[in-house]
């Protein structure tokens, strides 16, 4: 498979060269040049397989011909058996037609894992016969930043530093980050909010000198091999419910649009989904854009679902893709245009595209709440903020009642105890895996909000590239 940017300036990669590049040299996003299929036939066949081998099926495609299936198998079978369930992504009823798909089995409770483990092992994989050592740089309110840390921890050829505002993250999110003592881990402590974390990061991407120094990439969810891993648990939950022959709606907590494209991608390939929800909370400018088509960024507002908290989607990008009929300088055009004015106005055509396959909703703090109480005394399942999110706005669809009804779980409870607490009355436990958390030793250091000291903090430590090393 080949992969072109959505800007239409990039050259094409390979899954190697996507892999490893995260975003495209043109500011586009890089997305397979065309969807692969899987017949009713290959999709029914799933239904036997385990998570691992059904990573292998959905991936094949996507990774030819730099892996085969034995080396995706490997790879799938090492990064999924880490997971703390046999199932790996299990799907759990919570009544005749809902269900969750628990995505937080994974080391660090959040369903980022499920991607993150296996591109440590990707990036350790194609890195090893390359003479060349890579930076990975990142800034994180909390979930990413422990993800990719547990992800890259000792892999070879690999240094990662991550930025997180001081006494701005949890206990538990801190304590996943900073008691990782591998040696090419480095913990940043920012004395300064998310956005000045975040701005550095992206100052040290825009220094053209710093980044090619250190090779630097992202493993945010631009990069196009976390995306493809996600897509595996649509079919995994689907044919567990009766695709191809009966279609499956999924409602899906929604950020940065990377877990419900990963969705749209499935639905391409073949899998028979009747809906996607895209499930938002107060910060909406996803369900603004598909309600009256106004994309535009507003004021962020902090709210018990962080890992949503966002302003403006990056992923969306990838589907605005196809809904321009993949030309990529029309595109470009419109994203710069939104880069200049934070505001984009979908047309009716592009409206009407997105509308065959998605609707929205938008969830806010008192309804998220109540879908915790509801689900705690309902079923007796203690659900996340973010899970929470996801299913009121499946609650709230009017999908057919004859379909059933996924909503992803994408965070383990105890991962946003307090809040869940508030809203339930039940403090949730940490799983055994994480319950010494707090009395592990901690490695971070502590840095002011300034760019210059950043730098020299990462220049002293990272491995320069290798054209570096040789001149
Ligand atoms: C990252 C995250 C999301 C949002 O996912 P996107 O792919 O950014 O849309 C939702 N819930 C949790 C718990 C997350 O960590």
């Amino acid at each position: 498979m080949r992969y072109i940017s959505t800007r239409g300036q990039a050259p094409a990669l390979d899954f190697e060269g996507a892999t490893l590049a995260g975003l495209a040299a043109d500011g586009g996003l890089y997305v397979p040049e065309s969807w692969p299929s899987f017949s009713r036939d290959e999709i029914a066949a799933m239904a036997s397989l385990s998570y691992a081998e059904t990573a292998v099926r959905v991936l094949a495609p996507f990774a030819a011909p730099n892996l085969d299936e034995v080396a995706l198998r490997g790879l799938c079978e090492h990064a999924y058996g880490a997971f703390h369930h046999d199932a790996v992504t299990p799907l759990v009823q919570l009544d005749e037609r809902h269900w969750l798909l628990e995505l937080f089995h994974g080391p660090t409770l959040a369903f980022k894992d499920v991607a993150l483990q296996l591109l440590g092992l990707l990036f350790e994989r194609f890195l090893a016969p390359l003479d060349t050592h890579l930076t990975v740089i990142g800034a994180t309110s909390g979930d990413t930043g422990s993800a990719a840390i547990e992800a890259l921890a000792g892999r070879d050829k690999v240094d990662i530093f991550m930025l997180h505002p001081q006494g701005r993250v949890s206990d538990v999110q801190r304590c996943q980050m900073t008691t990782v003592l591998a040696p090419n881990v480095h913990n940043i402590a920012i004395q300064g909010d998310f956005d000045a974390a975040q701005a550095m990061v992206k100052a040290m991407f825009g220094d053209a000198d710093f980044a090619g120094r250190f090779r630097l990439s992202a493993v945010n969810s631009i990069n196009w091999a976390r995306l493809a891993a996600q897509i595996v648990y649509y079919f995994y939950a689907a044919v567990r419910l009766g695709a191809p022959d009966r279609k499956v709606a999924f409602s899906v907590p929604t950020g940065n649009f990377g877990d419900v494209f990963a969705g749209y991608a499935a639905a391409q390939m073949g899998l028979p989904v009747e809906r996607l929800i895209v499930a938002t909370n107060v910060n909406d400018i996803l369900h603004r854009a598909l309600t009256n088509g106004d994309y535009s960024a507003g004021e962020l507002v902090p709210t018990a679902a962080p890992s949503m908290d966002i302003q403006v989607s990056s992923n969306f990008e990838r589907l605005l893709f196809d809904c321009y009929d993949r030309d990529g300088a029309a595109l470009a055009q419109a994203m710069q245009g939104f880069d200049a004015s934070r505001r984009l106005q979908l047309g009716e055509n592009v409206r009407g595209r997105i509308g065959e396959l998605f609707s929205s909703a938008r969830i806010d703090s008192d309804a998220m709440s109540l879908a915790m109480r509801k689900a705690a005394e309902g079923s007796g399942t203690i659900i996340d903020p973010h899970t929470a999110i996801g299913l009121a706005a499946a609650q709230a669809s009017d999908v057919p009642a004859d379909i059933p009804l996924v909503t992803l779980a994408t965070a383990h409870p105890a991962k946003f105890r307090d809040a869940v607490e508030r809203a339930t009355g039940a403090r949730p436990m940490l799983p055994p895996h994480l319950s010494g958390l707090f009395d592990r030793e901690e490695r971070f250091d502590v840095l002011p909000g300034d760019l210059a000291a950043v730098k020299t903090y990462i220049a002293e430590r990272a491995t320069p590239a290798a054209q570096d090393r040789l001149s």
